[in-house]
């Protein structure tokens, strides 16, 4: 274990931990099993990452949802083999709770290799002019007042830029209605030239207005794929939308209840809904009593996206049958090999077991293929899960 931890920062991954398996069947055996794990499989994980920096500043930033978070900016030091320049502080509470300044020497760490966050404050060598943070009344990029909600504090208006460019680049985003080729920077000359201030008007933009910002080839590229994703689901324009709280698994939670966008907007919001936890209900609920809210969703309507989602059929063709897709398909994505199937009933796994009726198998397969064979799971090819498809129609 020590000598994987000297090893890890030669690695070219982070490593936050070691399993240590025994493969031999019959050293398994007699190890047994554990109250909550083999024995034969034990995880340690490595202590993080830990070095002194100094505090040079205190900085707010604006989030999508409006959520205002101190960052501290520190001189740039190396942990876990990347380099650090800043710290998450969370929300304005921690930074009272702590009493960080600027100034302040601290011990940075790394937990579970992502975030670098502050782990100590040396207040024994704290410089005598380090003043208290100020924590700040209005919105740093908007100017608005902030609402002081418990630990955190939020800015409110919608119109606020900071968070106007953050939510358009989640919803033209891959996990949203997934524009291509519209990225940060484009997004900014679009604010900047007053062009877009909702998602919406993405949909109204014309190769004529964005040639002299972008050039005419970028600007066709452009409204051509902003007129593609019209065709999105459901599923992902409720997550593009950026509700707090409901990410791509409560959306489809979301979308395959609902049906309909119109079905959402026009929803009893006191209703559980099988799935959904009470506080991404609550969310919900809040988003959509939100009038400008609505009239986004009514304006994307407008703008031509209709997006639907069928429950999944109990009785399609495919009902009750599980699927674990491996491989590149010859024409479909495997997106879209899992849209199939789930609209016709069946179920798409990520793990092979022996409860798993069928493989499909495109090019450079893998083990999932052969692992099939060897539990005698039948493999398909994209042409046989065509022709099951289309069995019963
Ligand atoms: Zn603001």
């Amino acid at each position: 274990m020590e000598s994987y931890g000297r090893a890890r920062s030669d690695w070219p991954f982070p490593v936050d931990g070691v399993v240590i398996n025994v493969n031999d069947v019959l050293a398994q055996a007699e190890l047994g099993l554990g109250t909550d794990a083999p024995r034969w499989a034990v995880a340690y994980k490595f202590p993080p990452d830990q070095t002194k920096t100094r505090v040079t500043a205190i900085v707010w930033q604006v989030g999508r949802t409006g959520l205002v978070t101190p960052v501290a900016e520190v001189e740039p030091i190396t942990l876990g083999g990347a380099t650090v320049a800043r710290a998450t502080l969370h929300n304005r509470a921690q930074v009272q709770r702590l009493d960080l300044r600027v100034g302040d020497e601290v011990t940075i760490e790394k937990a579970g290799e992502i975030v670098p966050q502050i782990a100590e404050i040396l207040r024994d060598r704290r410089p005598s002019d380090a003043a208290p943070v100020e924590i700040p009344t209005v919105c740093p990029q908007c100017g608005e007042p902030l609402s002081d909600d418990g630990p955190t504090l939020r800015c409110l208006n919608a119109d606020c830029p900071a968070q106007l460019s953050r939510r358009l680049a989640h919803f033209v985003s891959d996990a949203g209605v997934g524009v291509h080729g519209l990225g940060p920077a484009t997004i900014s000359t679009l604010l900047a030239a007053g062009l877009v201030s909702e998602p919406a008007d993405l949909y109204a933009l014309t190769v004529a207005q964005l040639t002299p910002l972008v050039g005419a080839k970028v600007a066709e590229k452009l409204v051509a794929a902003v007129a593609e994703s019209r065709d999105v689901s459901l599923e992902r324009l409720i997550t593009a939308v950026g509700i707090p709280r409901i990410g791509p698994a409560a959306a489809r939670v979301v979308a395959t209840h609902f049906g309909s966008l119109e079905a959402v907007m026009r929803s009893d919001t006191e209703a559980h809904i099988e799935g959904l936890s009470g506080t991404a209900r609550a969310e919900l609920r809040a988003y959509l009593a939100f009038e400008a809210n609505r009239r986004q969703l009514e304006r994307l309507l407008a703008a031509g996206l209709d997006p639907r989602q069928t429950k999944p059929t109990t009785g399609g063709v495919l009902a009750g049958r599980s699927f674990v897709l491996t491989g590149r398909l010859a024409s479909l994505t495997r997106t879209d090999a899992r849209a199939l199937i789930e609209a016709a009933g069946g179920e798409v796994r990520d793990e092979l077991t022996r409860q798993v009726d069928f493989v499909v198998a495109g090019e450079n397969p893998g083990a999932k293929a052969e692992n099939a064979k060897l539990l005698g799971i039948p493999v398909l090819d994209e042409a046989a899960l065509r022709s099951l498809l289309s069995a019963q129609r």
